[in-house]
């Protein structure tokens, strides 16, 4: 019965306050060579190693002066000249200014940089042109002015990119460590997957979900491992069951729905799961289903049972409850501090209507395009035929959702839109 499901908004809460609980419960780390760092999870904190920048820098080409004396436009003495990678060999003296080059340490006592174009040099004076102003402060920047030695720049949690990566080589940190990457085992289901390699034979189709998921996970910075395809009986679950309790996560493909072979939840009610829910008011996915299952063997000594998701097996069911719920449990187990979904923003853009469905939101695929200028951007519907619409699902770049309320939406309308 629909009405008695949690909603899209109940089902993410509760799965966002999962992810809260468990988060930060892998205490493992490793070093890695900051070189392969992108895309993982600081596991210690950056620390500044010595000021930021580390001396009086100039911003520009040109004189070092004291703004006060420059400012009068008095023609001053021009004592010497440092380019970047140089020491300054002393303080500046009164009336006088230094060259600089950009990013070369100001000498002591200069409080700006008058910028080569704006002064006339001649004979060794340096004389600011008529028509032009300077200010303490301007085209230099301080010793520590970004960050003083020790402070704290990045903490532990944070997603190491390019830029993080930037400031922990600018900080010395040769290696990194940072947060073992999850283990998440795939488990597709039915009777009808045969692998990519084979040739299907009629009624049979290939199993696309679990390449799909493998790298959904890799790209969400966890370490796939697919299972072997499992058949659609009890035994085979059974065994597939006890198989991926050594994972930290567990995505389970088909067999979730109310079809006579649908027997996951059976199977994974023997080995003792215990259901967050078993259903979402969402279109495509309704059947998800939300779980823990307790561990076994030599692994039954874990703090925490397996935390899973039983995907509907239709691929873009697949996907999209993967990127709305699994995504945030799987971040969490990296120890990320931001694990949400990023919706955005967008504008929608004038194509066929999707109507709403009483009582389900939709996240439907769609492709947003990114203009040059300040308008938001544009979503438009993908054509498609059903949750099984791979095609369609390839040739989207976001899902667009469409609220529980909305029976009609306008082009135009400001819609929200998560991105993959
Ligand atoms: P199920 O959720 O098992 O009822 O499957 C729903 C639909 O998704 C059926 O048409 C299945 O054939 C299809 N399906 C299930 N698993 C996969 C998979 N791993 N790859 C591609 N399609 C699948
Ligand atoms: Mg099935």
């Amino acid at each position: 019965m629909t009405s008695a499901l949690p909603s899209y908004e109940q089902a993410a809460a509760l799965v966002a306050a999962y992810a809260l609980e468990i988060r930060g419960s892998r205490p493992t780390a490793e070093r890695v060579e900051l070189a392969r760092a992108a895309g993982r999870v600081l596991a210690q904190p950056l620390l500044a190693d010595r000021d930021q920048p580390p001396f009086t820098r100039s911003t520009r080409d040109g004189f070092a002066c004291r703004a006060a004396e420059a400012s009068s436009h008095a023609a001053l003495k021009l004592v010497g000249s440092i380019h970047a990678g140089e020491a300054p060999s002393g303080a500046l003296p009164p009336g006088a200014v230094w060259e600089v080059m950009t990013g070369a340490p100001a000498p002591a006592g200069t409080d700006a940089v008058v910028m080569v174009e704006h002064a006339e040099a001649n004979k060794g004076r340096v004389q600011l042109l008529p028509h032009r102003s300077i200010k303490a402060g301007e085209n230099i920047v301080s010793q520590g002015a970004q960050a003083r030695e020790g402070d704290l720049l990045l903490a532990a949690g944070t997603t190491i990119g390019s830029a993080q990566i930037a400031l922990a080589a600018a900080c010395g940190y040769a290696n990194l460590e940072v947060f073992a990457r999850p283990r998440v085992a795939i488990l597709a289901t039915g009777d009808e997957l045969v692998t990519v390699e084979a040739e299907p034979r009629p009624g049979q189709i290939r199993n696309s979900n679990a390449p799909m998921l493998a790298a959904m996970v890799e790209a969400a910075g966890g370490e796939a491992w697919v299972l072997p395809t499992a058949a659609d009986t009890a035994e085979a679950l059974d065994a597939a069951l006890a198989r991926a309790a050594e994972a930290d996560l567990l995505l389970i493909s088909g067999g979730v729905s109310a079809g006579k072979f649908d027997l996951v939840e059976p199977a994974l009610a023997r080995a003792g799961a215990r259901f967050h829910f078993t259903g979402v008011r969402i279109q495509p996915g309704k059947p998800l289903v939300f779980g823990e299952m307790p561990r076994r063997g030599k692994e039954a000594g874990k703090a925490r049972a397996l935390p899973l998701f039983g995907l509907p097996g239709n691929p873009v069911s697949s996907a999209v409850t993967f990127l709305l719920f699994g995504a945030q449990v799987l971040a969490a187990l990296e120890g990320r501090a931001d694990c949400s979904p990023r919706f955005a923003l967008a504008r929608l853009a004038p194509t066929a209507d999707r109507h709403g469905k009483a009582g389900l939101t939709r996240f439907l695929p769609a492709f947003c395009t990114f203009g040059a200028g300040d308008e938001l951007p544009e979503a438009g519907f993908v054509p498609w035929h059903g949750s099984g619409d791979l095609a369609a699902l390839a040739r989207s770049n976001c899902f667009l959702v469409v609220p529980e309320e909305a029976h009609h939406l306008e082009p135009g309308a400001i819609v929200r839109i998560l991105l993959f």
